[in-house]
């Protein structure tokens, strides 16, 4: 572009700024809370109770959790965190690193119960490894919560980014959904065992249209949920293989997406300020309960109905309980699932971009606080079993 022409822009996207800024909306993050449908969305504010160790490595490094439900003493469960910059680590629910395996730069990760790995039913956890541009597999050992390798699939394309596993309540199989974020694109992939080995066969693929990294499935629905990041927008499809590529908007950007990477406010309905990033699903019984989604932009998390994707509200994670706030968050986890007397109605786990000391960490805050910030209340239904 000339020069010209660029200061042209430059001084009509001023003369924009000026104008909203007359209106009483100003550029930056805490313009999210006072712009267009915002204005009317209260936002919640909660805190963790339990951060997890830093990550070994500095920068931008942990990036997503999955959080793992022991089967018979909920206390010992665990959170299994990416460190994308060279490894994946086992937390405790006090947030003491237990393991620590460097091997890859794994960015996200996910799991399923159930399964069938040879003789056994395993738990099965999934992690895009960007070091050999594959999907990974470990199973949980219960015995001491330590991971052990399961074999690997090569990725289809330049390069893994995000994933999530999903078991079909139609037929019983297993599949992975890997996003490719320069590629723009969704591939879905059938999980079987040969040998010990977790295998993947290719079943469909998905253009996403832009860059994409967070992905979550629901099982009892059938649905895929995909986080289309710069742009802000979050897109349901179907999850069976045969599902085509029909998809449906559940929120959009507040700003348009041209607008975007110049930080300049101009609401067209949606309610997110890009880049949207991790998501995750909250059951509850009778197939209900939330859609999360982690929106950076505005250091907020927002929460749809499971079933109808209807938007409920926000919240964010502020300092408290000597931990410090959470913000510009990656990746997400939450379970519905009680895990003994620290997170007795389940929890939801936070990538945070900026720790107050050492590297990045996670942050765990129990659910009945989040559910609490809410009027009227969000549902805690404890009675859904994650190993259905
Ligand atoms: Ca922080
Ligand atoms: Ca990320
Ligand atoms: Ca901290």
């Amino acid at each position: 572009m000339k020069a010209h022409r660029l200061k042209k822009l430059a001084g009509v996207a001023s003369l924009v700024l000026i104008g909203l800024t007359l209106l009483g909306v100003a550029a930056g993050p805490s313009l999210a809370a006072r712009l267009g449908p915002l204005a009317a969305m209260p936002t919640g504010e909660v805190s963790a109770t339990v951060e997890t160790e830093p990550v070994p490595h500095g920068d931008d490094a942990a990036d997503d959790a999955a959080i793992w439900a022991h089967p018979s003493d909920p206390s010992l469960s665990t959170i299994i965190g990416t460190d994308k910059r060279g490894g994946l680590a086992v937390y405790d629910l006090a947030g003491r690193e237990l393991f620590y395996y460097a091997d890859g730069k794994m960015n996200n990760v996910d799991l399923r119960y159930d399964f069938p790995l040879g003789s056994a039913t395993v738990t099965l956890v999934g992690v895009t490894n960007t070091s050999a541009n594959s999907l990974d597999f470990y199973r949980v050992e219960e015995s001491d919560r330590s991971l052990t390798r399961v074999g690997s699939i090569a990725g289809s394309v330049p390069t893994v980014t995000g994933v999530c596993l999903y078991r079909s309540a139609a037929s019983g199989r297993y599949y992975a959904f890997v996003s490719y974020a320069s590629a723009r694109m969704v591939a879905q992939y059938e999980l079987g065992e040969a040998g010990g080995e977790v295998t993947g066969t290719l079943v469909r693929t998905l253009d996403v249209g832009g860059r994409t990294e967070g992905v979550v499935a629901d099982d009892d629905l059938k649905r895929l949920y995909v986080s289309e990041e710069e742009v802000g927008n979050i897109w349901r499809y179907g999850a069976e293989p045969e599902d085509g590529a029909a998809r449906t908007r559940v929120d959009g950007p507040i700003l348009g997406s041209a607008l975007a990477r110049r930080q300049i406010a101009v609401a067209l309905g949606g309610r997110i300020w890009p880049d949207v990033e991790g998501l995750a699903i909250y059951y509850a019984a009778n197939q209900t309960g939330y859609l999360i989604a982690s929106i950076q932009g505005s250091d907020t998390f927002h929460v749809y109905d499971r079933v109808d994707n209807s938007f409920v509200g926000a919240f964010r994670i502020v300092a408290g309980n000597g931990i410090d706030g959470v913000s510009h968050t990656d990746g997400i986890d939450v379970t519905s699932t009680p895990l003994g007397s620290s997170f007795p109605q389940g929890v939801f786990v936070a990538q945070d971009h900026v720790n107050d000391a050492g590297n990045q960490s996670f942050k765990l805050v129990p659910w009945q606080s989040i559910a609490g910030a809410f009027r009227p209340p969000l549902e805690i239904d404890t009675s859904v079993d994650p190993r259905r």
